[in-house]
C-alpha cells in the first residue's frame, strides 16, 4: 500500500489538464505550458496552495514556466560546469562537486518535488542539458579516500525523495566513514511535501548522536509555511535533525520589505533558523527573477536587523565558483579616527565607541 508521500507523486501534477484542476489559468502560462519543452510539475499539496485567479500568486511563480525563460542576456552558459568546479583537473565521481577542502556536494538523484523556475542547477535538474552519473557507491568510496572532507551535503534534485532504505544506507554508510563529522541534506520537500516527513524517515535520521544531521529547506514566500510544515519540522527536530533555510531572493516574490521579514518572522514561529538569502545566480534563462546585487542587503537593513531579533538574521551571500560571497549591508561603521568609530543603526542615528589601539 501506498503511503500519503507516495500517493502525492504518483497524483503529481505535470499535465495542463491536472493543473487546471487548482487555478485558471492565464493566457501567458498556458502559452509557456504549451510552448516550452521544459520539466515542470508540482504536488498536489503545493498546488492546492496556489491562489486560483491570480498569476502573480508566489507559489505560482515558482512552478508554472514562463516565456520569460527564454530571455538569456545575464544567464552564464555552462554555468554548473563553472559553479561546480567540473572543468578543473581534480578527479572526481560526477556526484562529487568541490568548492571547498574540507566539503563536497553528493549529489544523489535528479528528480524533485517542485520544478523551482529559479533553480540554480536548472541545466542538471530542469532542462537536463548535462548529464550526470549518480552512482552512489563511486560517491562515499571517493568520500572514503579523501580524509580531509569532513563534511558531506546530500543533494539533487532533492534526496528526501529517495526511499527510506536507500537513505538508510547512504546515511549509514557515511556515518561509518571516521573522517565524517556532519551530514547536511537540502531538501523542499518539509515545504512541497511535509507528508514526506514520516516515523520511518525519522527513525533514518535521528536516534544517533555522533554524526549530526543539519537539514535545509527552501522557503522563499511566507504563504508556503503551513500547519503542515510547521509539524513536519517539528518531528524533524524532534529527532535530533537540525532544521534551517536557505532561500533565494527573487523578484517579485520576496523582494520587498513586508514580504521579506513576514517570510522571516513566519520561519521562527515554526522553528526554522534563517540560514542563507541567495542572490539568484546567473544560470541561464531566469533573468526575471534577478533582482539588483544590493537589494538583498537593502531588505535585511531595512527589514530585519534592528528591526527584529538577531534570530532572524540570515547571511546574505551570492554561491559562485570560489565558494559563496557575503553581500551583507556595510552601513554599521561611518568613519574611524585614531580615537573612536562613528556607527550607524537601522533607524539612521549615529554614536560613537572608543577606537581601541592593537
Ligand atoms: S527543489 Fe532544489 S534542485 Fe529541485 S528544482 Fe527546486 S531548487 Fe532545483
Amino acid at each position: 500500500m501506498k503511503t500519503e508521500w507516495q500517493q502525492q507523486m504518483r497524483d503529481y501534477v505535470d499535465t495542463i489538464e491536472k493543473l487546471e484542476t487548482y487555478i485558471n489559468l492565464s493566457d501567458s502560462e498556458r502559452k509557456a505550458l504549451e510552448t516550452l519543452q521544459t520539466t515542470w510539475g508540482t504536488t498536489p499539496y503545493f498546488a492546492s496552495l496556489m491562489d486560483r485567479d491570480d498569476p502573480n500568486c508566489p507559489i505560482r511563480k515558482q512552478v508554472i514556466p514562463s516565456m520569460h525563460e527564454t530571455e538569456n542576456r545575464f544567464g552564464m552558459k555552462d554555468y554548473l560546469i563553472w559553479k561546480e568546479n567540473r572543468a578543473t583537473d581534480e578527479i572526481r565521481p560526477d556526484c562529487i562537486a568541490r568548492q571547498y577542502k574540507d566539503r563536497v556536494a553528493f549529489t544523489v538523484t535528479q528528480v524533485c518535488g517542485i520544478y523551482c523556475r529559479h533553480c540554480f542547477r536548472k541545466e542538471l535538474v530542469v532542462d537536463k542539458d548535462l548529464k550526470l552519473s549518480f552512482d552512489v557507491d563511486e560517491g562515499l568510496k571517493w568520500i572514503a579516500e579523501h580524509p580531509e572532507v569532513r563534511d558531506i551535503l546530500i543533494t539533487g534534485g532533492d534526496p528526501f525523495l529517495l526511499s527510506d532504505e536507500q537513505l538508510d544506507y547512504l546515511v549509514s554508510k557515511l556515518r561509518e566513514i571516521p573522517h565524517i563529522q556532519m551530514i547536511r541534506f537540502g531538501s523542499r520537500l518539509p515545504v512541497v511535501l511535509p507528508q514526506r516527513i514520516t516515523p520511518g524517515l525519522l527513525k533514518v535520521l535521528g536516534g544517533y548522536h555522533r554524526v549530526p544531521i543539519w537539514l535545509n529547506t527552501q522557503v522563499n514566500h511566507p504563504k508556503e509555511i503551513t500547519e503542515q510544515t510547521a509539524k513536519a519540522v517539528y518531528d524533524l527536530l524532534s529527532s535530533g535533525v537540525n532544521v534551517g533555510n536557505q532561500a533565494v531572493l527573487l523578484k517579485g516574490i520576496n523582494d520587498d520589505v513586508e514580504t521579506f521579514r513576514e517570510l522571516h518572522l513566519k520561519l521562527l514561529r515554526v522553528r526554522i533558523r534563517p540560514y542563507y538569502v541567495f542572490y539568484c545566480e546567473p544560470a541561464p534563462g531566469m533573468d526575471h527573477f534577478r533582482p539588483r546585487v544590493e537589494k538583498g542587503a537593502e531588505l535585511i537593513r531595512d527589514a530585519l536587523r534592528g528591526h527584529t531579533t538577531g534570530l532572524a538574521q540570515p547571511m546574505y551571500v551570492i554561491a559562485t565558483n570560489i565558494g559563496k560571497i557575503p553581500l551583507m549591508p556595510d552601513y554599521y561603521i561611518q568613519d574611524s579616527t585614531d580615537t573612536e568609530y562613528t556607527l550607524r543603526n537601522h533607524l539612521g542615528q549615529e554614536t560613537t565607541i572608543p577606537n581601541v589601539p592593537e
